[in-house]
């Protein structure tokens, strides 16, 4: 790395004690930048990385909220507006008991890059709060959605900042945060939130666009190999949104997706996940994973506390959550015969486990590139209702394809440009960067 990158990057650290998760983030990226800042000493010039770094807003809210029992409870709602040079800040909001200032901060920092790469005019932005929605009643979660609405309407809105679901926060929840801002702002502004119901603004395929998108992504890369999904092996973990939908699409490409797992374990099911029961348990039941195997009569295995890692394949999907694949699950995948990773969550891979990977030349897809399908259809449905519209599930899954492909071409002729043929980390980062950059530099400093 230039010296001048290795100054910038420990302000950046500095700047932001114990936020591990972002530094992560930050690193991954700078790392990559080398390569583009050596041919553009503009962008050093006009210090759009220190900016870039930045949170052009940064919102941390007290979301109180009463519980069954009548008891008070209060948790810390979080959003980070962290660049809007392409378009409103655009991201989810994740639920979960882990969330803090540094991982919503790298959630969003990756956000700005992926959002560049969909080709669509979306800025970056995350948020979300340390509620735990394990084991709460429907009305602990609505009061909790209605609670955290109340403080966040006034930061939100279709050309300001639109939220969408993560982890912990699906169809439900956007029911309960919109009905919330709706009666609040006293407008219908179906642009303010992604992720919405079918019948009240919501576009079809968002459901299924971050699982789809993967899978296809993960199929371009195999197909620059010379290679296809037939009848190989697919690892899958997780068993929330992004998972559920990229074992579909991997069946429907003719793979065979034969694990899933959630924070109890995992289940292998050699013959081939059967998704209609995996969908019943998770998305109408809410249950846990070892339900699964009890009811695949004898032919499914449950693995509690285990790796998934640990369980052969060739392709791997990681779906779950950030640093879930390290370097010793990477080197047991790659013993185990692994030809390619693409990304489904968000920074699955630790850093060694990345390093791992392409030391063995094997296709990995980033995060940032292999699971945008999810923001892409989530602006497509921003599209769909700017203009009061709504499209079929042919065009609008045709729409994401496309982007995905154009994603993957995007990344490889970058890779390629830039001397490191096949690297979609190197690639990812500097296509996604460049754009923003340019319309940094437009803008003056601000
Ligand atoms: P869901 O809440 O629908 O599902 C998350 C799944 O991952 C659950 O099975 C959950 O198990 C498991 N999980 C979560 N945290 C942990 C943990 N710490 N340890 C073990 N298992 C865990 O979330 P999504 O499917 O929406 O999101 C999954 C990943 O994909 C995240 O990284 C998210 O940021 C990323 N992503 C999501 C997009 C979307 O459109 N939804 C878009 C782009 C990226 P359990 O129920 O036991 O907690």
């Amino acid at each position: 790395m230039t010296v001048s990158l290795d100054a910038t990057l420990d302000a950046v650290l500095r700047r932001n004690p114990g936020e591990n998760e972002f530094h992560q983030a930050v690193k991954e990226v700078f790392e990559s930048l080398e390569l583009l800042h050596s041919r553009h000493p503009e962008y050093a010039e006009a210090a759009i990385l220190e900016r870039i770094a930045e949170p052009e807003r940064q919102i941390i809210f007290r979301v109180p909220w009463v519980d069954d029992e009548g008891k008070v409870r209060v948790n810390r709602g979080f959003r980070i507006e962290f660049n809007s040079a392409l378009g409103p800040y655009k991201g989810g909001l994740r639920f979960h008991r882990s969330v803090n200032l540094g991982i919503v901060k790298f959630l969003g920092f990756e956000q700005i890059f992926k959002n560049s790469l969909t080709g669509l005019p979306i800025g970056g932005g995350k948020g979300g709060s340390d509620f735990d929605p394990h084991g709460k009643s429907e009305g602990e979660i609505m009061r909790f959605c209605q609670s955290f609405m109340t403080e966040l309407f006034r930061h939100i809105g279709p050309d300001t900042d639109v939220p969408a679901g993560d982890i912990g926060v699906g169809g439900r929840e956007i029911g309960y945060l919109f009905g919330q801002y709706k009666r609040l702002a006293n407008r219908f502004d179906a642009g303010t939130l992604t992720g919405k119901g079918l019948s009240w603004g919501g576009s079809l395929v968002r459901t299924e666009a971050t699982g789809y998108g993967a899978a296809i992504f993960a199929n371009e890369m195999l197909k620059a190999k010379g290679l296809d999904f037939e009848g190989r092996s697919v690892l899958v973990s997780g068993s929330g949104n992004v998972a559920l939908y990229s074992i579909e699409k991997v069946q429907q490409l003719g793979g065979v997706a034969i694990t899933a797992s959630d924070s109890s374990g995992y289940v292998v099911d050699e013959d081939g996940i059967d998704l209609d029961l995996l969908k019943q348990i998770k998305e109408v039941e809410r249950g846990r994973i070892n339900e699964y195997a009890e009811r695949r009569g004898g032919k499914a295995k449950f693995v509690e506390g285990g790796n998934v890692w640990d369980v052969p394949g060739e392709i791997a999907l990681p779906s779950a959550t950030q640093n879930e694949l390290d370097g010793e699950s990477a080197k047991t995948l790659l013993k185990n015969g692994l030809i390619a990773v693409a990304e489904g969550a968000n920074m699955p891979s630790t850093p060694e486990a990345v390093d791992l990977f392409q030391e063995a030349n094997i296709a990995f897809g980033p995060g940032k590139a292999a699971n945008a399908g999810g923001v892409a259809t989530s602006a497509l449905e921003m599209q769909q209702n700017a203009a009061r519209d709504s499209w079929t599930f042919e065009d609008t899954e045709k729409r994401l394809t496309d982007i995905m492909v154009n994603i993957h071409d995007t990344c490889a002729a970058t890779a390629e440009e830039y001397g490191r043929p096949g690297d979609y980390v190197v690639g990812a980062n500097i296509a996604g960067f460049q754009k923003v950059a340019d319309a940094m530099l437009d803008f003056g400093v601000i």
